[in-house]
């Protein structure tokens, strides 16, 4: 008879370690499911030359500060690091690597169905990012254009784009770091659809969190928000991104109308060769593993209050960004969706 665990949590990257911090601590039988080959989560994936947006004092998960990095923004290999190590620290019990295939719900247990075969939980976690689902929007004629288009989930360093022409889409964080890249060996033009709004070079992405907080307390409150004071798009400008303003190339226009065979036709009507289109236009989210819970919306998110599922109670979701948690999608932000989750997991089990 295999083992029923009280909490599965599907996913190894920040907010599953986050969630695992704090179950750990109650002695509840709990168990990580993880499809990476090790820890590190979505930072496996990222580009070479990611660094972090916020120190790495404004970078950390719940118990275990991030050691002091050798730059002031921690590398991707520093962040890898810092989770491989976390994870080592409390040895959480993960299973790696476990494709989570489909979660079932069935007489008041989950039965999750993986490549490694099937478990049995009490309640779940879903905490499996948002990378796996990379965002790519659609104009008239892309199926017939020769170039390549990547997005950038699938870019590692700019070495295949030397001396090419680049379009580089999408006005977040990730467009401008691509851009501030891409554009120091190809003729790169940065394209997004207004204009870019950057944060002062004095301030860096834990700014975003301080933002984030107040609109939550704020929603709290049940005060009227001034989306000037909250807004989050704005970029980090992190010493990439300023080094390539100080260079004339933080320059962006506003989108082509279609794609022709070799490249693009710009709204006043020219044709414009490209070899290359780098998309930085965001991530749906990563819930194909629960179809069978049939709890899947067209916006392709599940309803929740918080982070637990309104329509399948012994659910939760965490890290999945504003719609779970304010700022849950970063470090920092994380582990105060992964605490208030966890008291009602263990809620959920002594009503049991
Ligand atoms: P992930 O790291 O994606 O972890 C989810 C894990 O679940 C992965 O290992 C995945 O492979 C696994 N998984 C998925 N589906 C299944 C399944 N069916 N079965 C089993 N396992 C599964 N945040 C910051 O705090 N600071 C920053 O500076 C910052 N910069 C960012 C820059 C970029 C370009 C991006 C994209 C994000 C950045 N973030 C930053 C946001 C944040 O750190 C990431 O989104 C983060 O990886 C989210 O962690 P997660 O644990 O929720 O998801």
């Amino acid at each position: 008879m295999q083992e029923t665990f009280d909490t599965i949590i599907i996913g190894g990257g920040q907010s599953a370690l986050a969630c695992a911090y704090y179950l750990r601590r109650t002695g509840l039988s709990y168990l990580l499911l993880d499809n990476q080959p090790e820890a590190g989560g979505s930072w496996l994936k990222a580009w070479d030359s990611l660094n972090l947006f916020s120190p790495a004092e404004f970078s950390s998960l719940p118990g275990w500060l991030m050691p002091k990095t050798s730059h002031v923004y921690p590398t991707r290999a520093e962040t890898i690091s810092y989770l491989q190590n976390y994870e080592d620290r409390y040895k959480f019990p993960v299973q790696r690597p476990v494709q989570v295939q489909d979660v079932c719900f069935k007489e008041g247990i989950f039965e999750l169905k993986t490549d490694k075969g099937t478990y049995y939980a009490r309640t779940v976690i879903s905490a499996t990012g948002i990378v796996q689902q990379p965002y790519i929007p659609s104009y008239p004629g892309q199926d017939t254009y020769k170039g390549a288009l990547l997005h950038s989930s699938e870019y590692r360093n700019p070495e295949q784009l030397q001396g090419k022409r680049v379009l580089v889409i999408g006005g977040g964080n990730s467009g401008a770091q691509l851009l501030a890249e891409v554009s120091k060996v190809a003729d790169a033009t940065w394209v997004t659809l207004r204009e870019p709004s950057f944060l002062p070079d004095e301030v860096d992405g834990s700014v975003l969190f301080d933002i984030a907080s107040a609109k939550y307390y704020a929603l709290q409150k049940g005060e009227a928000l001034d989306p000037d004071k909250y807004n989050l798009g704005s970029i980090v400008m992190v010493p990439s991104v300023i080094e390539a303003r100080e260079r004339g190339a933080l320059q962006a226009v506003r989108p082509f109308d279609a794609f022709y065979e070799q490249g693009v036709i710009w709204p006043d009507g020219h044709k414009e060769a490209v070899d290359a289109v780098i998309w930085c236009t965001g991530f749906g989210y990563a819930l194909d593993h629960l179809q069978c819970l049939g709890l899947v919306k067209a916006s392709g998110r599940v309803v929740t209050e918080g982070t637990k599922a309104v329509e399948r109670p012994g659910l939760w979701l965490v890290g999945y960004g504003g719609w779970t948690g304010f700022a849950s999608a970063t470090l920092i932000g994380v582990g105060r969706s992964a605490k208030e989750t966890v008291k009602q997991v263990q809620a959920y089990l002594q009503q049991a």
